[in-house]
């Protein structure tokens, strides 16, 4: 049966599939470090359920249960019974977001730039002239406050924005062509994370895809979708399919699981042959390049130690958890090591890094010891907001381990014809 998450019926059908047997709990990040039911899977759901039956408020502290939660839905991968709980707490927090009478400023405004190119596009080149000038320490309180209204975005950012290159709206396959693909750009990877962009393009070509770029095409939406506003979520979803739908690629690539999951949910969300149709093309960059013969290009050898995040999205969603270690065993003499306690979140997790910043970085401090202890120089990782807060969190306790997205490496280690 098709649920629609915004629809009460549907989540109280959901909630009751629920049989409370707790098994979820110990993969549950906020249950073990609050050891509170309030704060475990099966206890949002008795109180998701209790919600829509009337017999409690959406007061405060409930809406601080419910925004505690990552949505990272290790919850769902190890509930036995199939509760869908990834839709329900995005259903409900559609209905959070209905009943809102005063809606958070920061987070409307993080919705409204992450919705358009242009705005996005000009913030960062402010930030950018402000790190170019000198004046950034100075003005990037302001910039946080008055410009993007995230009091902890500056942290995020690395030390210099580059210039952002526009693309060429098609590249050319290497040698014999194989096919065609589109490859989505995503918003803030388009910004800050060109190089990962231009390493997939690289790749693809030489694996003999011919590669283009639509250049009408938006924010995933993912984060819009996740914080119940369906109406920009929505929008962005249809012009991503118009956007794609122009040039015929058998395939849409991505390099961001987290933008990736959430393409790869079109389909479902819009109903429309068209959503479902653009669905069915998405893959996922390392993934696609397995299937597709990036076995038969000629790689350099590299002694290193690299260590491999897995993002939620690749493990829970995607269910992609071994794609980079088979990815990166391409590269001969390269070590990997899977990052300690994989199977829990980074404190990324969309925009819950700026909202909830305490439990996000009590959640990142563990990734960042551990690291520390695998010795790694490397660490990869397929999904930009948790490169970038990882990122972030090694930079600030003056640890000098490279992240990158696991193409990259493949990319840096390929012989180029
Ligand atoms: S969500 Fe699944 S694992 Fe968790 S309590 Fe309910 S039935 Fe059990
Ligand atoms: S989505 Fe993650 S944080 Fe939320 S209840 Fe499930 S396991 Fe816990």
């Amino acid at each position: 049966m098709s649920i629609h998450p915004d629809n009460r019926a549907d989540l109280l059908e959901i909630s009751d599939q629920c049989v409370m047997c707790g098994i979820c709990a110990p993969h549950c990040p906020t249950y073990l470090k609050y050891r509170n039911e309030a704060e475990s899977p099966r206890g949002r759901i008795a109180l998701i359920q209790a919600l829509l039956h009337n017999k409690i408020p959406l007061d405060e502290k409930l809406k601080q249960h419910l925004d505690s939660c990552l949505n990272c839905q290790a919850c769902e991968a190890s509930c036995p019974s199939g509760v869908k709980y990834g839709e329900l707490i995005d259903g409900i927090r559609v209905q959070q977001r209905a009943q809102e009478q005063q809606p958070n400023r920061a987070k409307e405004k993080l919705l409204e730039i992450t919705a358009s190119n242009k705005k996005l596009r000009n913030s960062a080149k402010l930030i950018r002239l402000a790190q170019l000038s000198g004046t950034y320490k100075l003005l990037s309180k302001g910039i946080e406050r008055f410009i993007v209204e995230q009091p902890h975005i500056n942290e995020l950012l690395p030390e210099r924005i580059s210039a952002r290159q526009n693309w060429a709206e098609q590249y050319p396959a290497i040698g014999d062509e194989q096919g065609h693909v589109s490859l989505f750009t995503g918003c803030i990877a388009d910004i800050i994370d060109q190089g990962t962009l231009q390493d997939a393009i690289t790749l693809l070509t030489h694996s003999g895809f011919r590669v283009t770029i639509p250049p009408h095409q938006a924010c995933c939406g993912a984060l819009h979708h996740h914080a119940g506003d369906t109406t920009r979520s929505h929008s962005l979803a249809e012009a991503n399919i118009d956007a794609f739908s122009d040039n015929n690629a058998e395939h849409i690539i991505h390099c961001a699981t987290g933008c990736g999951a959430h393409l790869m949910a079109y389909g479902q969300q819009l109903t429309t042959p068209k959503a479902e149709a653009f669905a069915l093309k998405v893959d996922e960059i390392s993934h696609f390049l397995l299937k597709y013969g990036v076995q038969k290009l000629s790689i350099k050898p590299l002694t290193e130690v690299v260590s491999i995040h897995l993002p939620c999205t690749q493990r829970n969603v995607l269910k992609q958890s071994t794609t980079p270690f088979d990815l990166l065993k391409l590269i001969p003499g390269l070590t990997t090591k899977p990052l300690a306690d994989n199977n829990f979140c980074c404190g990324a997790a969309g925009s819950y890094m700026l909202e909830q910043p305490q439990m996000a970085q009590q959640l990142r401090q563990q990734k960042v010891d551990a690291l520390q202890q695998s010795q790694a120089g490397i660490l990869v990782s397929s999904n930009i907001g948790c490169a970038m807060y990882i990122a972030a969190g090694l930079r600030q306790q003056g640890q000098a381990v490279e992240v990158i997205h696991p193409i990259s490496l493949l990319a840096r280690q390929l012989k180029k014809r």
